[in-house]
C-alpha cells in the first residue's frame, strides 16, 4: 500500500487484556462497525476545547459565544464533508437511529416508504404508520435497482414517496448502488435517504454526486464518540413538519393566547429539530473527525483498507470450515466489514474464544438486521433481545454469525492475529 501505510492513531491502541491461557496481550479492536475507537486527533481537539465549554445558543458570556460559534462551524464542516447542496440543512441528532426516526416523524401525510428487507433495523423500522413496502433481498446490485424500479412503477404516482437504503451493509460490508437507486427513485418522483452509518467511515459521501435527498450517519462509527449523529439534506419536509422534539431552542416565539392556550412560532432552520441544550462536545467531535479523515485523505484510507480486506479474505479462504456471508457474491466491492460462520462452531462461542484466547474483540449475533441474516444463513434466527445471539444446539446449523470489522486505526497485526486465530 503506497500511501497512508500507517494506521491513524486511535485511543485504546495500548490497552492490554488478560488471556485465559495466561499472560496478556494488546487488545485487537475488530468491531469498528459497532463502534470505532476515537481518533487520537479527535480526543486532542476535544481536550483542547473542553476548558472553553459553555452553553450553546443560550448565553451572553464569552465562553457561551465561543461554544455557539464552534457548534455552528461544526455544522458547516459537516455540510462540507458531505458535499451538501446550497439550501440543504444539517441537523444534529443522537445517532443514525435518531436521524432516521426524525425523518420518519416529518414525512408528509400519505407518504409511501420503500425499504429493502436487508436493511439494518434503524432503517427498516422507523416508518411506523407510513405505508411501507418491504422489498425482497436482491442478489446483485443490478437486481436491487430493478426491484426498486418495479416497486416504484406500481406505486400511486401522485403521492409523496421515500426510499431508504444503506450505503454499505453492516453485515456483509457490501456497497449498494446508491447513485443508481437515487436515479431510479427520482425518475419515479420519489425521494431517497441514504443510511451512511457504515459508508461514511470508509468512503467519501457526496450528497451532490450521489444525488440523495438526505443522508444519516453516527459519530461513534466515524471515530468520534459522545452520542451524536447527523441528518443532512433537503430542508422542505423538515421545515414543513412539526418539530421532532418540542421545547426550547426549537421555538422562536411563544406567547399566551387570549383563549388561554399558547401560540408557538418554530424556527425554520435546523434548530427546529434540535430542541434542548445541544451536545456541543459530540458535535464538535464529529466535525473534528470529518477534518481528520479529509486530511488523511480517503484515497489512501481506502487503499489501506483494501489491503486489510484482502488479508482477511485470503486468510479466511484458507479455512475450509469458514463460510463468508455475501448477498452480491465474493467479488462484490465492500468496506472492512465481514461476517462469517464456521462449520461445527456456535458463533457466540467462537467470538468468545477469539476474545478469551487471543484478545480479539469481534461481534457475534444478528447485527440488528434479522431478515438479512436469516436470508444469508438460510435459517430462522430466533432473536433473544433486539440484536441478540441465539444459541445453536451442538451440530445444528448456526443461527447467528461472527462479524469482523476494521478501519482507519487498524494495524496489520490485528488482522494477522485474527486470521491466525481463526486458522
Ligand atoms: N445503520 C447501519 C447500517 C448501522 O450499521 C447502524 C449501527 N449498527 C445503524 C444504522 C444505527 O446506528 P446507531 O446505533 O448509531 O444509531
Amino acid at each position: 500500500v503506497p500511501a497512508c501505510a500507517e494506521p491513524l492513531p486511535v485511543l485504546g491502541r495500548d490497552v492490554t487484556v488478560p488471556l485465559v491461557t495466561g499472560g496478556e496481550v494488546t487488545y485487537a479492536a475488530l468491531d469498528y462497525a459497532a463502534s470505532a475507537p476515537a481518533l487520537q486527533r479527535v480526543w486532542d481537539d476535544v481536550a483542547a476545547y473542553a476548558p472553553y465549554y459553555g452553553s450553546v445558543h443560550r448565553g451572553a458570556g464569552y465562553l457561551s459565544q465561543l461554544s455557539t460559534d464552534l457548534f455552528e462551524q461544526s455544522r458547516a464542516t459537516v455540510a462540507e464533508f458531505l458535499d451538501c447542496r446550497a439550501g440543504d440543512q444539517v441537523v444534529f441528532t443522537r445517532s443514525t437511529t435518531d436521524s432516521l426516526n426524525l425523518l420518519a416523524a416529518v414525512l408528509p401525510a400519505d407518504c409511501q416508504v420503500f425499504v429493502f428487507e436487508t436493511e439494518h433495523h434503524a432503517s427498516l423500522l422507523p416508518w411506523g404508520d407510513a405505508q411501507v413496502t418491504y422489498l425482497n433481498a436482491p442478489r446483485t446490485p443490478a437486481e436491487a435497482v430493478a426491484t426498486l424500479e418495479r416497486a416504484l412503477a406500481d406505486r400511486n404516482p401522485y403521492g409523496p414517496a421515500l426510499v431508504c437504503v444503506t450505503g454499505a451493509s453492516n453485515v456483509t460490508g457490501e456497497l449498494w448502488p446508491v447513485k443508481e437507486l437515487a436515479a431510479a427513485a427520482h425518475a419515479h418522483g420519489a425521494r431517497i435517504v441514504l443510511d451512511a452509518a457504515q459508508l461514511a467511515p470508509h468512503h467519501p459521501v457526496s450528497v451532490r454526486k450521489l444525488d440523495v435527498d438526505w443522508v444519516a450517519f453516527s459519530g461513534h462509527k466515524l471515530y468520534a464518540p459522545f452520542g451524536s449523529g447527523v441528518l443532512a439534506g433537503r430542508a422542505d419536509w423538515l421545515q414543513e413538519a412539526a418539530p421532532y422534539l418540542a421545547g426550547g431552542g426549537a421555538s422562536r416565539k411563544v406567547a399566551r393566547r387570549e383563549d388561554g392556550g399558547v401560540d408557538v412560532e418554530w424556527h425554520t432552520t435546523a434548530a427546529r429539530h434540535e430542541a434542548g441544550s445541544p451536545n456541543v462536545i459530540g458535535v464538535y467531535s464529529i466535525a473534528s473527525a470529518c477534518r481528520a479523515l479529509n486530511e488523511a485523505g480517503f484515497e489512501s484510507l481506502v487503499a489501506r483498507e483494501r489491503h486489510l480486506i484482502a488479508k482477511v479474505r485470503e486468510g479466511l479462504a484458507e479455512v475450509p470450515a469458514v463460510r463468508v456471508l455475501s448477498l452480491f457474491g465474493d467479488d462484490a466491492p465492500r468496506v472492512g466489514v465481514i461476517s462469517f460462520v464456521v462449520d461445527g462452531w456456535n458463533s457466540s462461542h467462537f467470538a468468545a474464544a477469539l476474545s478469551a484466547e487471543y484478545g480479539i474483540g469481534v461481534r457475534d449475533g444478528l447485527f440488528c438486521a434479522h431478515p438479512l441474516v436469516r436470508t444469508l444463513l438460510g435459517s430462522e434466527p430466533q432473536a433473544q433481545g433486539e440484536c441478540g445471539a441465539p444459541e445453536a444446539a451442538p451440530g445444528e446449523r448456526s443461527l447467528n454469525a461472527i462479524r469482523v470489522s476494521f478501519g482507519a486505526g487498524t494495524p496489520d497485526e490485528h488482522v494477522e492475529r485474527f486470521v491466525r486465530a481463526v486458522r
